[in-house]
């Protein structure tokens, strides 16, 4: 049989192009799990995703009961789960203020991490169930949440602190809406975001990888400097941005070549390896590269999977 991939925010960017590259393949097929019903379908369509090869399922991450909503929709599907990989983002960076999801968490983080902190310990039991031999759960990653790269040592750094902001509910009021307790920095909470997703991929496979063979991983595609990610940047970094990406540091890549860099991590055997942070060198191979210390330390995983449990209600 084919497999069967879920991808968050696969109405744009990295998650288009990925859906696109993996659905070719005609081994596939994509529930592409997107806020907005009609642009999904527009973007499907678009860049010619043959009609058999994926559907498009409504989620909005920054809303608790969507997801679980989502959970039942696809599980009323019946088709099995054999891949969930966790793209969809939001980046506030010039954000002077908070903004909110339904629970009242601060956008970013509440999107980014806690809406597929749930999704995913939901779906945990549908990969479970699935014969397919091999299972994974893949949550995209990113150079800026590491402190060990040029990029991730760009201000302001990610940095999680003890957790106090994210333990009293991220929420702006009686808490802060950052996770490490400070003054609100929308550039911040999306590194911060990006580090939770990868100590979050670490815990799942110290905690899960052993006893059900289901495959974790990360990955940092390389920088796609014209995803829609910048569509709230101001319009001369927007301007700027992918020419310094593709002169300048040498990061830049294409949405094409990232999209098949995510669908090698979904079905490609060579990538199968659990626990993992994927990175592509000059030539595009891939290899498995080092976290910054935050993003390794297994104590702060073990804390944010505790804290996060508690705020999305699975404790
Ligand atoms: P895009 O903005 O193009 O795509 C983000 C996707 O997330 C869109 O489909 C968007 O939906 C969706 N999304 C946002 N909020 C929600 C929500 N509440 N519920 C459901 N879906 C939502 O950005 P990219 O493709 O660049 O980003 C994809 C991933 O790649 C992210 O995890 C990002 O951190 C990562 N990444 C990107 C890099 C880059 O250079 N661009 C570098 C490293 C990592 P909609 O279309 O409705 O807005």
């Amino acid at each position: 049989r084919k497999g069967n991939v879920v991808i968050t925010g696969a109405s744009s960017g990295l998650g288009l192009a990925t859906a696109k590259a993996i659905a070719e393949t005609g081994k596939w097929h994509v529930t592409m799990a997107c806020r907005n019903f009609l642009k999904a379908e527009k973007a499907a369509k678009s860049v010619g995703i043959a009609k058999e090869n994926y559907t498009v399922m409504h989620l909005d991450l920054a809303s608790l009961d969507s997801v679980r909503q989502f959970v039942d929709t696809f599980r009323l599907s019946g088709r099995p789960l054999d891949v969930l990989v966790c793209n969809a983002a939001v980046y506030l960076p010039t954000a002077k203020e908070p903004t909110f999801t339904a629970e009242g968490f601060e956008l970013s983080v509440g999107t980014n991490h806690l809406g597929h902190f749930l999704l995913s310990r939901l779906l945990l039991d549908d990969l479970k169930k699935s014969d397919f031999p091999q299972k994974r759960l893949i949550i995209v990653g990113s150079i800026t949440g590491n402190t060990n790269t040029l990029a991730g040592n760009v201000p302001p750094k990610a940095n999680l602190g003890d957790l106090r902001g994210l333990a009293g509910g991220l929420n702006g009021l009686d808490t802060s809406a950052m996770i490490d307790g400070g003054e609100f920095d929308g550039a911040k909470a999306y590194k911060d975001s990006k580090v939770c997703n990868m100590l979050t991929m670490q815990e799942f496979h110290r905690r899960f990888h052993e006893e059900t063979g289901i495959s974790f991983a990360s990955l940092y595609p390389g920088c796609i400097a014209e995803t829609g990610l910048f569509r709230n940047h101001i319009p001369l970094f927007r301007a700027l941005f992918p020419p310094f990406q593709k002169y300048i540091t040498k990061g830049y890549v294409s949405e094409e070549e990232a999209g098949k860099r995510l669908a090698q991590v979904i079905s490609d055997p060579s990538l199968s390896k659990s626990g993992v942070y994927w990175s592509w060198n000059k030539n595009s191979s891939s290899f498995e590269n080092q976290l910054s210390q935050e993003a390794s330390d297994a104590e702060k995983a073990r804390k944010l999977w505790d804290v996060s449990e508690k705020l999305v209600g699975l404790a």
